[in-house]
């Protein structure tokens, strides 16, 4: 019987890569680098997850050896110019999102967040779309940051079963891209797949059901599945 749902966060509660992609160039371009990273682009690097990783690797496919010290600043200041901009409501909750929330609570459905983002990034976005209470809404969040492997890698996903004490098979996960549903079935988890703009071409072959959109989301759903 499931009784929690585990969100991802990045293109699933809301289509935030595009804004991602437009806090990197920016964080870029204010310290002098010509790099200029296009929706196409964007779309390849994506396949690594963390915005760490994803500069580390852009700096090698370019024949060039990462400083790790300078991808931390450079990551540092591209969080702050994201942050300003979803705190400028940028970026909305994908629709059916915010209906789902209010029907699964009613049901008393707990719900949780599992996301390869930090923690910054996730209060700035619940913070702007739900308001300060969000909280209590998500009693429990696995951030990026909290663990040492991210998404395909099922940490995140054991880090929130452990904090929700429950066994993966009570809970669902909601994703939207390759990488996020490897994770979640790594960890046991049964997927409800939601492709997002930049999922548009992933291979979500391991979730127990793909929806056209958000708005497909039900309670009645949720009996359905297993794992
Ligand atoms: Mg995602």
């Amino acid at each position: 019987m499931i009784d929690t749902v585990i969100f991802d966060m990045d293109g699933t509660l809301a289509e935030t890569e595009e804004v991602h992609r437009l806090a990197f160039n920016q964080a870029f371009s204010d310290v002098g680098l010509d790099w200029s990273w296009d929706v196409a682009l964007y779309r390849q690097l994506l396949k690594v997850t963390g915005g760490k990783e994803r500069i580390t690797h852009f700096i090698t496919l370019q024949g060039g050896v990462a400083d790790p010290e300078f991808v931390a600043r450079l990551h540092k200041a591209k969080t702050e110019i994201y942050t300003a901009m979803v705190d400028a409501g940028a970026v909305p909750l994908r629709p059916g999102i915010k209906e789902f929330i209010e029907a699964a609570r009613k049901q008393g459905i707990t719900l949780a967040i599992a996301t390869t983002t930090s923690m910054p990034n996730i209060e700035a976005l619940l913070n702007s779309t739900l308001g300060g209470n969000w909280r209590e809404i998500f009693p429990v969040v696995g951030a990026g940051d909290m663990v040492s492997k991210k998404k395909p890698a099922p940490d995140v996903y054991e880090l929130a079963l452990r904090e929700l004490g429950k066994p993966p098979e009570h809970c669902v996960a909601i994703e939207d891209s390759r990488n996020g549903v490897l994770a979640a079935r790594s960890a046991g988890l049964p997927v409800i797949a939601v492709r997002s703009t930049y999922s548009s071409d992933d291979d979500l072959s391991g979730a127990a059901v793909e929806l056209p959109n958000c708005e497909a989301l039900s309670i009645d759903l949720l009996s359905r599945i297993s794992s």
